[in-house]
């Protein structure tokens, strides 16, 4: 997959596919983003990076994915130099942005490599506990069997006193 831009608004992250907001402290916002950023610049920080606007022009409207026209016209009539300086600067833009994005998803791994230390802790204490309860089950069960022999043991030999007794009476009896 290729590279995209995306809004650099951290809970936009919207992909830029053909027009962006472009500000001087070189980050780049969806439609929605930029057009509050645009209206509001005074009173509104780089929700990026926290840079205040310093006039109107630090943010502006870019087309990203221009045109057949646009592409083999509007440069025409430059000096070479002024279009090394403007093909550096975008690739400045571009670079800045590849190492923001991964810079983001190296935060996100981060936090999804946290997310799965507690939770195996999590289970790891849940199982600790789990073995515990079994232990203490088996613990019961083992006396409770034990209990059930005895009283199998002390029944037998009730059954076999009263027997004894039935016997003895009938000698009487006879
Ligand atoms: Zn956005
Ligand atoms: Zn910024």
């Amino acid at each position: 997959m290729s590279f995209q831009l995306v809004c650099n608004h951290k809970n936009c992250l919207k992909p830029i596919s053909n027009v962006g907001w472009v500000t001087a402290c070189l980050h780049i916002f969806c439609e929605d983003h930029g057009k509050q950023l645009k209206l509001r610049w005074e009173s509104m920080t780089c929700p990026a990076c926290g840079t205040h606007f310093e006039e109107e022009f630090a943010i502006n409207e870019r087309v990203v994915n221009p045109s057949k026209e646009f592409k083999s016209s509007d440069l025409l009539g430059l000096k070479p130099d002024i279009v090394l300086q403007i093909a550096s600067n975008a690739i400045n833009f571009w670079t800045h942005q590849c190492s923001l994005q991964m810079k983001m998803m190296r935060h996100k791994l981060d936090q999804y490599r946290s997310t799965l230390i507690t939770t195996k802790s999590e289970l790891e204490k849940n199982k600790e506990s789990y073995d515990n309860m079994i232990r203490k089950i088996h613990t019961k069960l083992y006396d409770a069997n034990k209990r059930i022999r005895q009283l199998s043991l002390e029944v037998s030999e009730k059954d076999r006193q009263i027997i004894k007794f039935q016997r003895t009476r009938c000698g009487f009896c006879s």
